[in-house]
């Protein structure tokens, strides 16, 4: 758990829904939790209280709630005065300057706010069982929706229709919402990584690259798969074949102990081979979880070491202006000798 010692606080004030929600099971949209060595408590609104306390109990979490009829600042900062907590600890990334001052001039002379990196974030990296049961049944979702709305797919539909049946069909196999705006790209607009879709029809000789996820029971999931509409010639077949197995190269490194930038690594090595290094302008991967991205990152310069229950996506991409982009990427559950790839669906290009 939290290092209060190392850290020299005596309280730490989490403010990112996330992470509250991590910490208590409560999903609303007004909540702070103040945590100590041995206690855990959760700041809402009335708005939130038989919520909040159900949540909790579905949760198995032990937090005590306390409704307060004031900002949230305000009342936690009471409570701290309350409870003689000296040091508190905020989350540095979350908090803006406007509630620092707020929360700093309710506390008196004795007390002392000290900025917290990401330690929430950091117990979130390594998933419990329950978790990636919950990560599993949205990539099943994902990979599902994609499967039907592929089957539809044909010369003169647009992207955004595309994309709203995707995320129409995830909505009912269960999710409660996309992980993140559903990105449907065709023919050279395949080249914008997060492109997002347009009233552009799907045409003859085009590629088609669908970046799609849902999220369910509050957890994500992340797929890119690509697409081509008639018969595709050599060139679009190497950079294919370049891309996917920048992507397998990646997924075979991935084991605990590996650095997540040797597993970046590998993918740019086979990129590099085939001269489309340059092409591949993101990360290999991100965590995921609560959130569409989380740590750690896949990349060069991330200094994280994978952990067994750690789950990233793989998803290595070469884009080339006015000719198009591709990715493929997978949902991937980090293991003890390797990895298990989450996401069910064929890696083959897609000819339709
Ligand atoms: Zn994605
Ligand atoms: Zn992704």
């Amino acid at each position: 758990m939290i290092d209060f010692k190392s850290l020299k606080i005596d309280a730490l004030l989490v403010s990112s829904p996330p992470n509250v929600r991590y910490l208590t099971g409560y999903t609303g949209s007004n909540g702070m939790a103040l945590l100590t060595q041995d206690t855990l408590t959760l700041f809402t609104d009335p708005r939130y209280d038989i919520r909040a306390r159900e949540e909790i109990m579905q949760a198995k979490m032990t937090a005590q709630v306390k409704v307060a009829t004031k900002p949230l600042w305000e009342a936690a900062a009471q409570y701290i005065q309350r409870k003689r907590l000296k040091r508190i600890g905020f989350e540095q990334n979350h908090v803006t300057y406007a509630v620092y001052k707020t929360i700093d001039e309710k506390l008196s002379i004795g007390y002392s706010l000290k900025p917290v990196a990401a330690v929430v974030e950091e117990l979130r990296m390594v998933k419990t069982g329950d978790e990636m049961r919950r990560i599993r049944r949205a990539v099943g979702t994902n990979s599902k929706a994609f499967e039907a709305a592929a089957k539809r797919i044909k010369t003169g539909v647009s992207e955004a229709d595309i994309a709203a049946d995707l995320d129409f069909r995830m909505r009912k196999l269960g999710a409660e919402a996309s992980a993140f705006p559903t990105i449907v790209a065709s023919g050279p607009r395949t080249a914008l990584v997060h492109a997002s879709p347009t009233g552009q029809t799907v045409k003859p000789n085009e590629l088609l690259l669908i970046d799609v996820g849902a999220a369910q029971d509050g957890y994500m999931s992340d797929m890119t798969r690509m697409l081509f509409l008639g018969k595709p010639d050599s060139k679009i077949l190497a950079m294919y074949q370049a891309v996917l197995e920048a992507q397998l190269a990646a997924i075979d490194a991935v084991r605990e102990g590996a650095g997540t930038w040797q597993v970046d690594r590998a993918a740019r090595q086979v990129l590099k081979s085939t001269g489309l290094d340059k092409q591949f302008v993101h990360s290999t991967g991100h965590g995921l979880g609560l959130e569409i991205h989380e740590a750690p990152r896949i990349g060069k310069k991330d200094k994280t070491r994978l952990q067994a229950g750690m789950v990233i996506t793989i998803e290595p991409g070469a884009y080339i202006e006015g000719f198009g982009g591709m990715r493929v990427e997978d949902t991937v559950l980090v293991t003890k000798n390797g990895c298990e790839v989450l996401t069910p669906t064929s890696k083959e290009l897609m000819v339709l």
